[in-house]
């Protein structure tokens, strides 16, 4: 009894945990530890992320801002917080973002505010707001939005866009050069070669409301066939139901009627100019008949950029034309406008493999400053300030003794260590040794800063 205990009751128990421990990402085994002394761990709110390193993330900013002011583009900022009406107005009641997602901060003065969910809906009010006169209105922001979506990779529940609007501008070539330009961004400066652009054209609101009746009968004439969600939103929304993911509705849809075949003549056209322009700038598209975006400003020119290497959430960029959403906010006059928004963890979770090739910044060379004694943390400290003024990157240790501090300048990269001890301060000198090679040299503390300069 004991040994079948032991053995086939005990022994596969013990292995699963050492299996588990050995696995186990180190944060589930802080976990674990933290509960097993019963410290209760506040972690952080679920699928947001804490983000350390933050290389990749202002490669990507610091690449597309450069390219976009190149395009005449300019940064704005506007609030985190909007009036939770602004979202329901413009992206649509019916909308997942809008019904399901939207962070509504509860509020005692009666005024219903939230977390932003997107930015073209903030711009277009601040372009309304403002009273913006000139147009088109070239603009561009970046920062964190929020969506309490199911959180999986590439779908978080605060990320960040970088969002850009043409407001104010009718010229469907205006398009045609927004495409160019994320493609630009994509292809050349962010090295991406296996992705793809997929378009679309959703005509004007008549050809829509014509469409959606034809729509309408088809969903009718497979009905039975329909799963209840795509039902649904055949009442309330109807061309979502093309987003839908379940197999049988997909096949369905691949036969349904297509909205470029119900265009208006004057849509046709622009259809039609849309493609010619991308294939003169040379851009390589699809079209997806199927693609409608989930928010229901748009009309027009519709168009995603994706990647087979992001999985299920496979989108880094989608945009489109919003021709009414400047007087569904509020706006005296129709004003078109087309515009796009990027998903920066989107594009870090593409980049992270390329990192080893891409140019990114390296780090300045490193200095230390290390005061033998606590005597002399006041001339290092001035050092340290002389070497940050002559344009030198330069950190002063002040904890632990000589041999630990030596240890950290090693650890954290230092290119010299500038030791300072009583026989130093005493002759106004300093000792650098350089981390590379050991070599150590006295110099003047004047002369310190243009030694490490110079490297000698
Ligand atoms: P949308 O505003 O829905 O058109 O999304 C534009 C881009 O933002 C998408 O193509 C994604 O790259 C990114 N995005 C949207 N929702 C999320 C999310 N929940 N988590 C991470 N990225 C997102």
């Amino acid at each position: 009894m004991i040994y079948q205990f032991f053995y086939i009751d005990f022994f596969p128990k013990v292995n699963y945990l050492l299996s588990w421990w050995h696995t186990a990402s180190l944060e589930a085994r802080f976990l674990v530890w933290y509960k097993s002394k019963g410290i209760l761990m506040i972690q952080r709110v679920k699928g947001t992320h804490d983000y350390l390193d933050l290389t990749l993330f202002n490669f990507i900013i610091e690449r597309a801002t450069v390219l976009f002011k190149q395009h005449h583009f300019t940064p704005i900022m506007t609030p985190i917080v909007e009036p939770t009406e602004l979202f329901v107005r413009s992206l649509g009641q019916q909308t997942d973002v809008v019904s399901k997602e939207m962070y509504v901060i509860p509020s005692t003065d009666g005024e219903s505010i939230c977390l932003r969910p997107e930015a073209t809906a903030s711009t277009v009010r601040a372009f309304v707001e403002n009273g913006i006169q000139h147009v088109p209105w070239k603009v561009f922001t970046w920062g964190p939005m929020f969506r309490h979506e199911k959180p999986q990779k590439g779908r978080y529940r605060q990320f960040h866009q970088i969002s850009l609007e043409v407001i104010g501008s009718s010229a469907i070539a205006q398009d045609a050069q927004l495409i160019a330009m994320l493609d630009y961004l994509f292809s050349q400066l962010l090295t991406f070669d296996a992705y793809a652009l997929q378009i679309n054209f959703l005509g004007c609101h008549d050809d829509r409301a014509r469409f959606k009746e034809t729509l309408g009968s088809y969903l009718d004439s497979v009905i039975d066939k329909l799963c209840d969600n795509c039902k649904v939103r055949k009442e309330k929304n109807i061309m979502r139901v093309f987003d839908c993911k379940v197999p049988t509705c997909q096949g369905l849809y691949t036969k349904a009627p297509v909205i470029t075949d119900h265009l208006c003549v004057t849509c046709t056209e622009e259809w039609k100019t849309v493609q010619e322009l991308l294939e003169a700038l040379s851009v390589a598209y699809t079209i997806r008949p199927q693609l409608v975006r989930g928010l229901d400003y748009y009309n027009k020119t519709v168009f995603e950029f994706v990647s087979g290497a992001l999985g299920a959430q496979n989108a880094f960029c989608g945009g489109g034309r919003y021709d009414q959403l400047v007087t569904m906010v509020g706006g005296k006059e129709d004003r078109p406008s087309v515009g796009a928004a990027i998903g920066v963890e989107r594009l870090m979770l593409m980049l992270e493999p390329l990192k080893d090739k891409l140019p990114l910044p390296q780090l300045p060379a490193l200095q230390v400053v290390i005061p033998v004694a606590p005597a002399q943390q006041t001339v290092a400290l001035l050092l340290g300030q002389e070497l940050i003024n002559q344009g030198l990157c330069a950190e002063v240790l002040l904890d632990g003794g000589m041999k630990q501090m030596m240890r950290h300048a090693n650890r954290i990269g230092a290119k010299y260590a500038l030791i300072i001890g009583d026989t130093e301060q005493a002759e106004r000198a300093v000792t650098i040794k350089n981390m590379v090679t050991g070599q150590e040299t006295k110099v003047q503390q004047t002369e310190a800063a243009k030694f490490v300069k110079n490297g000698s």
